[in-house]
């Protein structure tokens, strides 16, 4: 089933691995899955919908360490997938298909991780109040626009783009996006811009980043910033 993980989720799993061995584990469980994809550090999607979602990595960290004990030290030569990790994996495939993706992301691992309620790795989300459904509207909402990686990133691949349209005139294929609410061309007006936002009824403040149509000012797109690592 490998063969349609994109190169992060195969990553995610091959570090899953890492993850049970630096604990002398026998097997790769959900909770070796989720540490792998907030140890990554390689901007995985996976992580950044935990991270919008207000969760601090090193919280989990802990407490999946609290969680599980570091086994006795000993030569482990396979380290095979637990049933309930088997079973996230696949539920991972499932998410995919519901969502139209011919690919599995990190993003539906983490949606199959949060379906297997019964394994470690849903219960420490359970704890830091991520529950399946904000993780899966999280996910559709980051899909919906590139820009969720940055702005600035989805600024540089609309210039590129924009470029390689006089350099290539094969390039029919790319499309410049246009503002829904003026039809400005967003290779020209798209922007962006972190502001400190209150908390409802709180005192908290989060640092919020917005893109938007800098011809009309119209929000294309808002998201909280990572908690900063
Ligand atoms: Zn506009």
């Amino acid at each position: 089933m490998f063969e349609r993980f994109t190169d992060k989720a195969r990553a995610l799993v091959t570090r899953a691995q890492f993850e049970a061995r630096s604990r002398n584990h026998a097997h790769i469980g959900t909770e070796h899955l989720l540490l792998a994809m907030l140890n990554s550090h390689d901007n995985n999607m996976g992580a950044r919908v935990l991270g919008a979602l207000g969760v601090q990595p090193e919280l989990v960290l802990a407490r999946v360490d609290e969680l599980v004990e570091i086994g006795p030290e000993r030569t482990i030569k396979r380290v095979p997938f637990t049933p309930r990790a088997k079973k996230a994996l696949d539920l991972a495939l499932r998410e995919a298909m519901k969502l139209g993706h011919n690919y599995i992301g990190t993003e539906h691992v983490l949606l199959g991780l949060l379906c297997e309620t019964e394994g470690m790795a849903a219960r420490v989300l359970a704890e830091a109040s991520v529950p399946y459904a904000t993780a899966h509207a999280a996910v559709v909402e980051m899909l919906q626009l590139p820009a969720a990686a940055g702005a600035e990133e989805f600024r540089d691949r609309a210039r590129d783009a924009a470029a390689s349209r006089f350099e290539r005139v094969t390039a029919a294929d790319v499309l410049p996006p246009v503002c829904p609410g003026c039809n400005a061309s967003l290779l020209d007006a798209i922007a962006y811009k972190v502001l400190d936002v209150p908390e409802d009824g709180g005192p908290g403040r989060r640092r919020m980043c917005f893109v938007y149509c800098e011809a009309c000012g119209h929000v294309l797109n808002s998201r909280f910033e990572p908690e900063a690592e």
